[in-house]
């Protein structure tokens, strides 16, 4: 079986920038990039906070580019997705969805988070017929047409501004009476002629032939003026929030009741004598932004590099 010194998860933001500061350090780093290459970064489309670029970036430009950096410094980038792992002593054990499986001294885990669904049958039903969890992906497709987008937060804002641009008519669905994202994006949203906010409101289902034609709502939910209709849209927009991807890591390392795993301080070190780091969202339940999740990144290598060094 394959033995590597230091193994990174995950392509976003912190697995790259980890590579690019272990392959610098020359420990050649194999890099596993999992199923979304780049991250959920590539989901959006401007970067208009990376520091760096005056102008802002476009999304795909600026994890293309890291990769290419990662690469320039001798990380071997390969396309699995780890699937099992037994991290109960070193050298740790990984097996990937091709059916492959390494060891290795040390492991960064960058494998980053998922975007959340209310948990509906319809959702699946549809999904790829009108459900998405990814506006600036889809929402091409929805030009002149009605959506709705499911949250009250930064993200869900933000998408309904993105479809807003493109779509006939945005709902914005809120179960809560107020907004959570931030002022500058309530604003935003608010202002917006072409999107309409329907506060206090959740979706109990969808339905449509030939892919989602509407969606059945409910406002007010449990109070005496709870009140069902149909809402017709052609396309249905998640937007509540993510949830990281660290169940294949279970039970080795520690993480809060969100599955957000825990680490020492504001370090990447898990505290598992051995060593493990976890870097970028997969660890962070607060900021979760690409330049905090690159800056883990580079701390998860320097740790792993000093690591190393003892060996
Ligand atoms: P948040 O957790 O901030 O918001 C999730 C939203 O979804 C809330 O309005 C929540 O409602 C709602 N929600 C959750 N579960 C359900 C459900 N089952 N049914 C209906 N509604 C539900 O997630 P975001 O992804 O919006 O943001 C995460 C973090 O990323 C935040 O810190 C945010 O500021 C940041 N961010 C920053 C951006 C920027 O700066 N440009 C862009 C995007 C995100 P409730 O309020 O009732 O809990």
């Amino acid at each position: 079986m394959e033995h590597i010194k230091l193994l990174i998860l995950g392509s976003g933001p912190a697995g790259y920038t980890a590579a690019i500061y272990a392959g610098r350090s020359g420990l050649t780093p194999v890099i596993y990039e999992g199923l979304q290459p780049g991250g959920q970064l590539t989901t959006t489309t401007e970067v208009e906070n990376f520091p760096g670029f005056a102008e802002g970036i476009d999304a795909n430009e600026l994890m293309d580019s890291m990769r290419q950096q990662a690469l320039r410094f001798g990380a071997d980038i390969r396309e699995a997705m780890a699937v099992r792992t037994d991290l109960s002593a070193a050298p740790y054990h990984i097996w990937f969805d091709d059916a492959s499986e390494v060891t290795c001294d040390s492991l960064i885990i960058a494998t980053g988070a998922s975007a959340k669904y209310l948990g509906l049958a319809d959702e699946e039903k549809y999904r790829g017929q009108g459900v998405s969890a990814c506006a600036t992906c889809d929402g091409f497709f929805y030009r002149k047409k009605r959506v709705a987008v499911v949250g009250g937060g930064d993200t869900a804002c933000e998408e309904a501004s993105y479809l807003a641009g493109l779509a006939e008519k945005v709902y914005l669905i809120v179960r809560k009476p107020y907004l959570r994202a931030s002022q500058i994006m309530q604003e935003r949203v608010l202002n917006n002629p072409k999107i309409e906010v329907l506060f206090e409101h959740n979706t109990l289902g969808l339905y449509g032939n030939d892919g989602v034609e509407g969606a059945h709502l409910v406002f007010r939910k449990g109070e005496a003026d709870e009140r069902c209709f149909d809402l017709p849209i052609d396309g249905f927009f998640l937007a509540i929030g993510h949830k990281p991807n660290s169940g294949i890591f279970l039970p080795w390392v520690k993480t809060d009741e969100t599955g957000y795993i825990i680490t020492e301080g504001a370090s990447p070190r898990t505290g598992i004598p051995g060593v493990y780091y976890a870097a970028g969202d997969v660890a962070d339940p607060h900021y979760r932004q690409a330049v905090v999740a690159a800056a883990s990144g580079a701390k998860a290598a320097i740790e792993a590099e000093k690591y190393l060094a003892t060996l």
